[in-house]
């Protein structure tokens, strides 16, 4: 029996966890969980799980929390409380499935306290990963993909030397919009972009999914996952989504992975690895699915997949400031304060001109980092504004 614990454990990701859990319930025990805000859906989970540990963001749901379990839970609060969660000596397992920067910290804490990180989390990979994996090997902590793609990869990977692979390859569905005309792109609503076709999952990673953000973003989580150079890690639109991810080799042989987009089978593999178990989702039919589609992205009308690229080749702190100016520029387009089509206008201005401050030692500092992204939101937000001088 494993002791796990979910950060964001009422989001997709921990619904996800939730279902795994149960399918193996002599396999896994819920050692704690946070959430952010859905504190009735917490208690809930909490309840029939009996969570000795949980955490919540805000003070003031502490006692309203704690009186409406009917069993003693310790609740403990927001940044502090992440850190002890994720350092209980008991907890073996920490499922990363908050989004954003927020998640930085516990996974720095939970790797440097040894643990198996399953990380779910692109942003903190993005922003700070060579930390991450350098903490992570310090401590001879694992740091395993729960991002569906990336887990393929993974799991692709297991048998192969590094060296005789030729090149790895994410699938993208394309998203929402991906047959749209580009002149049509100004007229998308928020409430038409978190629509995903395949996925069910929060507005801001679907928005990054249907401007092809979230593809870019998860080829600089390959590139620190994985360590290849970004001229082997490439993009292909596949509709369908039952191809998540391929490995193509020296000898010319090509490696896919194939299941119905369920999240359940990603964060197993984390769980159990180098195992697998028993899940319950749905069959795929391939005799019913006849032929697999796949084809080179649109970078002209999705920009924003070059964007990543071009942010990964500058190194350093360009993926940061992509991945910061991206989060305020979702959010303002969820807002309605600029329209779809401007997204990667905005990340493209971020990225040319904010002017990085002179700290070389960043590598090793998180604490530089966190408030580098601040600064950045701070720049994106007053361009949007119209006010360039920050
Ligand atoms: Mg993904």
């Amino acid at each position: 029996m494993k002791n796990l614990v979910i950060l964001g454990i009422t989001g997709s990701i921990g619904n996800s966890t939730l279902k795994v859990v149960q399918a193996h319930p002599e396999k896994f025990r819920i050692l704690g969980a946070s959430c952010r805000s859905k504190i009735e859906a917490l208690e809930e989970i909490a309840r029939s799980f009996k969570i000795p540990y949980l955490v919540v963001e805000e003070l003031s749901s502490v006692e309203k929390l704690k009186s409406s379990l009917d069993y003693k839970a310790e609740v403990l609060v927001g940044e502090e409380g992440l850190k002890t969660l994720v350092q209980l000596e008991e907890a073996e397992i920490i499922v990363i499935g908050i989004s954003g920067i927020k998640a930085l910290l516990p996974t720095y804490y939970a790797l440097k306290a040894g643990k198996r990180v399953a990380i779910a989390n692109k942003e903190s990979l993005i922003v700070a990963g060579d930390i991450l994996k350098k903490i992570a090997k310090e401590a001879k902590a694992e740091l395993l993909p729960v991002d569906s793609e990336h887990s393929s990869i993974f799991q692709l990977l297991q048998k192969e030397k590094k060296e005789q692979v030729k090149r790895i390859i994410l699938t993208a569905s394309g998203g929402p919009f991906y047959r749209l005309p580009l002149e049509e792109f100004v007229k998308i609503t928020p409430e038409m972009a978190v629509k995903h076709p395949n996925w069910k999952m929060g507005a801001k990673i679907s928005v990054d999914s249907a401007t092809l953000m979230n593809k870019g973003f998860e080829v600089l989580e390959a590139k620190v996952l994985f360590d290849f150079p970004l001229e082997k890690i490439e993009v292909l639109i596949h509709p369908q989504s039952l191809v998540h991810g391929l490995v193509e080799l020296i000898d010319g042989s090509i490696l896919m992975h194939l299941s119905s987009p369920d999240m359940q089978l990603p964060i197993s593999y984390a769980l159990n690895y180098p195992e697998r178990v028993k899940l319950q989702v749905p069959k795929v039919q391939l005799e019913k699915i006849g032929s697999l589609v796949f084809e080179a992205p649109d970078l002209e009308k999705f920009p924003c997949l070059k964007l990543a690229y071009e942010a990964g080749q500058k190194g350093g702190v360009y993926p940061l400031i992509l991945e910061a100016a991206d989060e305020v520029v979702v959010e303002a387009f969820l807002q309605k304060r600029i329209t779809f089509d401007k997204i990667p206008y905005f990340l493209a201005k971020t990225l040319d001109g904010f002017k990085i401050p002179e700290m070389p030692s960043y590598k090793e500092d998180l604490s530089f980092i966190l408030k580098l992204h601040k600064e950045v939101c701070l720049y994106v937000e007053n361009l949007i504004k119209g006010n360039k001088t920050c």
